[in-house]
């Protein structure tokens, strides 16, 4: 059996807990490989390790840095293929999708070859007689990313290159379900030229999650995950002087008003709703459409394109739409959450429950369900399934429709679809939502642009990505200047405005 270790000092190095974790193939439910689960000296030793390391990466000029970033784009390219396949067998997701996976992370790499660019700092000439002030960026030391399964390639891409970029040494703890796209990262930015120790990939669970917490040496804390664990880790690391940026789960609804292309809205709310068998934290699982003649349209539109949907295994080729969930205990809670849904009342119009696949039976396949009148009341409505199911809540009015995305717990991302602009920018300036998608429905902003949730879906100032990612991970110094003749009156007591 393959065992996956961890990647210190630019080489795999064997992990010396004993514990390990199962990593499953979702399309057969069969153990392929174990993942090695670090302790907490294993993390503080990769962490000193890092600290060492990071010293010259730091003076290495950020011109430099950034070449490295451009021949770790060049080889991400090269690679493509490998990286696919490595996202799909563990993740189970089809390899188109796995594609995206991986360009949609480097994009954010291509941003970080302008890293100098962005990491220029401030300016002001003759502030007060004789005296300039600047500021400078500068990176944090060591920072830590710990991110979910269900992105192996981007999202360890939206944390590693703009930290890397900025002249910080990395922690990267993957998801324990998806390590190998991380650790071929690893290989690959080495071939880049990235010196050894600078991205330590250290595997593992809570144990290690903790201890990165824990660790004085580690500055910074970017995790994404589910809410639960990144309110947790918000908290943790703030009381322990970390900054920390911590996105978590969502639940994304789209508004259907009554002038809108409904066949479009209906491909999209498709595509949105079951991609990656809903394991997105942008998919659209609430449709919100405006009046019951829209809703009935909907429904009428979206039976018979999620009934064509093929669910399979992403070795079955393009074909295929969605794959497996993750795992056997993300099958049942999603099955179990549906059966709530018919339990409280609502109208489950396609069940996905029983799906089965022949050959695949042992597999974490979850058939495509739908739900209509759904109420907030319900579990399926308040809970992130984060599976193929898409329920309708039916509405009366825009602002009711508005109202409702108002009030949820969440805020990562929103769609409206209409062919009023007038409606699209009343929605996109009061919506209380991070990303906003007009007949757009899965408004991941591009990589110069920045990511992030609202309410409970981010905890923290800053954005993933862009900007706001050089602002994270570097923290700003200014200088106050002046040389002597402007001193020669002599000292200066009260803490004055500049003349
Ligand atoms: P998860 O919270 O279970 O795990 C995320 C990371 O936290 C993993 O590395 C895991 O090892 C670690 N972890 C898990 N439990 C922990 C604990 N008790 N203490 C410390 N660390 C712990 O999330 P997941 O199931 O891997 O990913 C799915 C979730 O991520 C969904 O809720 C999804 O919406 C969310 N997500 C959010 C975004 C975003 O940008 N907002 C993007 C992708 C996924």
């Amino acid at each position: 059996m393959q065992e996956i270790h961890h990647y210190i000092d630019g080489t795999e190095s064997k992990g010396t807990s004993g514990r390990f974790a199962d990593i499953y193939n979702p399309a057969t439910g069969e153990v392929q490989a174990k993942v090695a689960l670090a302790t907490a000296a294993e993390l503080d030793a990769a962490v000193e390790k890092a600290a060492a390391a990071q010293v010259g990466w730091a003076a290495t000029n950020p011109q430099r840095r950034a070449r490295v970033m451009m021949k770790f784009a060049a080889l991400i390219n090269e690679n493509m293929d490998e990286l696919a396949e490595l996202v799909s067998r563990e993740h189970g997701k089809t390899l188109p999708d796995a594609r995206g996976d991986v360009q949609r992370g480097l994009e954010v790499v291509e941003v970080c070859m302008g890293a100098p660019n962005m990491l220029k700092g401030e300016y002001m000439n003759d502030g007060g007689p004789g005296i300039d002030l600047y500021s400078m960026r500068q990176p944090l030391g060591v920072v830590a990313g710990i991110t979910p399964f269900n992105f192996p390639a981007m999202i360890p891409l939206w944390k590693m290159a703009p930290a890397l970029a900025s002249g910080n040494a990395m922690i990267l703890k993957p998801s324990e379900r998806c390590p190998s796209t991380s650790m071929k990262l690893a290989e690959l930015l080495k071939e880049a030229g990235l010196p050894d120790g600078v991205l330590q990939v250290v595997n593992g669970d809570k144990e290690v999650v903790d201890a990165i917490l824990d660790n004085e040496t580690v500055q910074a804390v970017g995790f994404v995950g589910s809410t639960p664990i990144a309110q947790y880790i918000y908290g943790r690391a703030a009381t322990n002087g970390k900054r920390a940026q911590c996105f978590g789960g969502a639940k994304n609804h789209m508004i259907i008003m009554p002038d809108a292309d409904m066949d479009k809205a209906a491909d999209a709310l498709v595509g949105a709703g079951y991609g990656a068998a809903g394991e997105r934290c942008m998919a659209i699982s609430v449709a919100v459409p405006v009046g019951d003649k829209t809703a009935d349209a909907l429904i009428e539109r979206l039976v018979p394109r999620i009934e064509a949907l093929k669910v399979g295994p992403y070795t079955a080729g393009d074909d295929v739409d969605f794959g497996p969930v993750i795992t056997q205990q993300a099958k049942d809670r999603i099955n179990g959450l549906v059966s709530s849904g018919v339990e409280q009342g609502a109208n489950l119009v396609i069940d996905g429950r029983d799906f089965s696949l022949q050959g695949y039976e042992d597999g974490f396949f979850v058939g495509p369900s739908l739900f209509d009148n759904v109420t907030p009341d319900m579990d399926i409505y308040k809970e992130e399934i984060f599976g193929p199911v898409l329920s309708q809540v039916r509405t009366q009015s825009y602002d009711e429709a508005l109202d409702l995305i108002m009030k949820n717990n969440y805020g990562n991302g929103t769609s409206i679809f209409t062919a009023d602009g007038d409606t699209a920018r009343d929605f996109a300036n009061k919506v209380n939502v991070g990303m906003v998608g007009i007949n757009f429905p899965i408004p991941v902003p591009l990589s110069y642009f920045t990511f992030g949730g609202w309410k409970k879906s981010a905890f923290g100032d800053l954005n993933q990505y862009g900007p706001d990612a050089f602002r994270f991970y570097t923290k700003t110094k200014t200088v106050t200047a002046r040389w002597f003749s402007g001193i020669k009156e002599g000292g200066e007591f009260a803490f004055k405005a500049m003349d």
